[in-house]
């Protein structure tokens, strides 16, 4: 039977759940958007498995993790869940590339040519096409991973690059990602969820034939600017599954 203390979790847990997807449906009406056409990843990153699961129970079925090892041992353990998916919003080392396209099911954090070129090659191997979103790096932070594109004037210098990836036969790029600068006040957010939007309006121009209808943009301090700056991802973690404990303490 599960104790008191489980089933307050369970229940802080399922209210915090259906909290965000409230608030994610009220910001997208706002500005006009269907509620619908915003999808909540919840962010699982050094959290517990009975939260987790916890989450799981109350409906959510899309969990981001940041680390390969650490996804990879959860999403089997996981894995009697029906209907999980599993987005990597994490940087992703290079020698991890193959237990990222082994258990993953999408991928957030695609941020070089060469880490695109060895998760072609890997997804080759499996024989299916990866999904992927450009991670990039819009507010020019020095301590964040993503392409380089803080400079509206040097967008160009990314689309040989870019152009490359596309050109890799088992990705398949749905859009971008970023990371908003880590602050208090949301607003200072929308600037950058504002500028990753123009880059894929640019990119849309310059390569009509891919599918740029993704933007993984918001976490728990900004995702209602983000979905009113159009994200169709939103990575909440800490505001549905409370503080995780510090990494490596
Ligand atoms: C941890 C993390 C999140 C979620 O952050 P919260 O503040 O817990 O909502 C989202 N995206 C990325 C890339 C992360 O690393």
């Amino acid at each position: 039977m599960a104790s008191f203390a489980q089933v307050d979790m369970d229940t802080s847990i399922s209210r915090n759940y259906r909290a965000v997807l409230d608030r994610i449906s009220i910001s997208a009406r706002k500005v006009g958007r269907a509620p619908n056409a915003v999808s909540l990843i919840v962010v699982t990153k050094g959290q517990p498995l009975d939260k987790i699961q916890a989450v799981i129970e109350a409906g959510a079925q899309l969990l981001g993790e940041n680390y390969a090892d650490e996804g990879a041992e959860k999403i089997q353990v996981l894995a009697g869940n029906r209907g999980l998916e599993w987005h990597m919003i994490g940087h992703i080392q290079s020698r991890k590339a193959r237990l990222v396209c082994d258990f993953f099911n999408y991928v957030h954090s695609l941020d070089s040519l060469a880490l695109a070129e060895k998760l072609d090659r890997l997804a080759g191997e499996l024989r299916h096409k990866l999904p992927v979103l450009l991670e990039c790096n819009v507010s020019g932070e020095e301590s964040k991973y993503g392409f380089p594109a803080g400079q509206e004037e040097s967008w160009e210098v990314l689309f040989g690059t870019f152009s490359s990836i596309l050109h890799l036969p088992n990705l398949a790029v749905r859009g971008l990602m970023t990371m908003a600068p880590y602050t208090i006040d949301p607003e200072t957010a929308r600037p950058y969820f504002d500028r990753l939007r123009k880059l894929r309006d640019v990119l849309k121009g310059v390569f009509p034939q891919t599918d740029w209808s993704e933007l993984s943009m918001g976490m728990s301090a900004d995702f209602e600017v983000a979905v009113e700056e159009g994200a169709t991802m939103v990575r909440v973690g800490e505001a549905i599954l409370g503080p995780r404990p510090k990494r490596g303490g």
